[in-house]
């Protein structure tokens, strides 16, 4: 006897083809569009795909891939760490990593041809790396315009510039870029991301003087992409756009004509009548109003599901509810309303956010952040699943 043939309940079971509990979705057909959607807006520029974090929670090198078959040239990554993991998956292509410490592993990332940035200190570090290495270093120069993180304050940039010159001409190094990083292209009504420019193309200028044979200047992450062409120089470093979503407040995805590429799913764990007044999960801080059925969500704060998020909304067998209660480490509840029949419900699709269902935006609206952090922070205990089209993974 087998579960899949014998089921012992009026609950919903599936052949065992169709069968996951909880995951991610990922649509490669939607990040290719957006690529492709981009691609069109920074024209003639070129298109970095930004793959850190594991590509947003996506997955780095499924991501990857699709965006270079869609016709990125670059491929971005915080940690050199990172780019290697790329480089010993067989990808090719360009990719920069431009977050060190005195740890990076510098002659490794020289050794497979990964671009770095130099921010200061690093360019010595890289120097004698590349020496180790037998192989001089391609660099890219960031200089610090306004965000105040990393990169060369405009008062120390010809001395960078002087030193990088004295190591292109000892051959350990090659200075291939200039870069910089924009800290509120997401507001395009401040004046802030114009001083940055301005400061950008002085620190280009004075690279250029210095006798640097440029091959690209890059300095926009995707809300510049999208709200200001001036910022595109030769290359853009596209993240969260690639997977879908949108930077602005006041604009969807679809406003901005990109497809949200993660689906977050689970099945229905349980789901019970409960009497008015019922206490639900940690803090009993959500009561019933009346007597009701509740379902049980078996994705929690280890899966990535912040427990600050309240009446967040999920899709539950089609209906549109909120969230009911605290988080839990492993599930929550949601308070589905008296007509509705636990029966319908054990087994049924959960959609937390993406395609069908509400948008990540909602669930980062209701536990106070971001859409970047919702889809970075689902973890690795939910697995992901790969489908080419919105609707791939239906009737599989
Ligand atoms: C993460 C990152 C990006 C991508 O930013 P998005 O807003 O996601 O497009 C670009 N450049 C740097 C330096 C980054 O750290």
């Amino acid at each position: 006897m087998s579960i899949e043939t014998e089921p012992n309940s009026a609950a919903v079971v599936l052949p065992t083809e169709q069968r996951w509990e909880r995951r991610a979705v990922i649509d490669l057909s939607a990040i290719r569009h957006n690529v492709r959607r981009i691609a069109e807006l920074a024209a003639p520029a070129q298109i970095m795909a930004v793959v850190k974090a594991d590509g947003y929670g996506h997955g780095a090198l499924p991501v990857a891939k699709a965006a270079l078959e869609a016709g990125a040239t670059w491929l971005g990554t915080a940690h050199a760490t990172e780019a290697l993991e790329l480089r010993a998956a067989g990808i090719t292509a360009p990719v920069l990593a431009w977050l060190h410490t005195t740890d990076t592993p510098f002659a490794e990332a020289i050794a497979a041809n990964i671009d770095l940035g130099v921010s200061g200190w690093d360019l010595d570090h890289i120097a004698a790396a590349a020496r180790t290495a037998a192989q001089p270093a391609r660099v890219h120069l960031k200089i610090d315009t306004g965000l105040g993180r990393n990169g060369c304050t405009p008062e120390g940039w010809r001395e960078l510039l002087a030193a990088a010159a004295a190591y292109q001409e000892e051959g350990v190094l090659r200075v291939v870029g200039v870069f910089s990083h924009l800290a509120v292209a997401d507001e395009p009504e401040r004046p802030e991301t114009d001083e940055q420019l301005a400061a950008f193309r002085a620190a280009v200028a004075l690279a250029e003087e210095a006798g640097f044979g440029l091959e690209v200047r890059h300095t926009a992450n995707t809300p510049a992409i999208l709200s200001r062409p001036d910022a595109h120089f030769d290359l853009v470093r596209l993240g969260l756009g690639m997977y879908g979503l949108s930077p602005f407040a006041d604009q969807t995805s679809a406003d901005l004509g990109l497809r949200p590429a993660m689906r977050l799913v689970a099945r229905v764990a349980n789901a019970k009548r409960v009497p008015a007044g019922q206490g639900i999960s940690y803090g009993l801080t959500y009561r019933t109003a009346g007597p009701t059925t509740v379902a049980l969500v078996p994705l929690g704060y280890a899966d990535g599901i912040p427990r600050t998020a309240q009446a967040a909304p999920v899709l539950i067998a089609g209906v549109l509810r909120r969230s009911s209660g605290r988080v839990a480490m492993d599930q929550f509840v949601v308070d589905m309303g008296e007509d509705a029949d636990p029966a319908d419900l054990i087994g049924a699709e959960a959609v937390l956010f993406g395609d069908g269902g509400p948008a990540a935006e909602a669930w980062a609206a209701s536990a106070g952040t971001i859409n970047y952090e919702m889809v970075t922070r689902i973890s690795g205990r939910v697995p992901r699943h790969y489908v080419e089209g919105s609707w791939g993974e239906h009737g599989e």
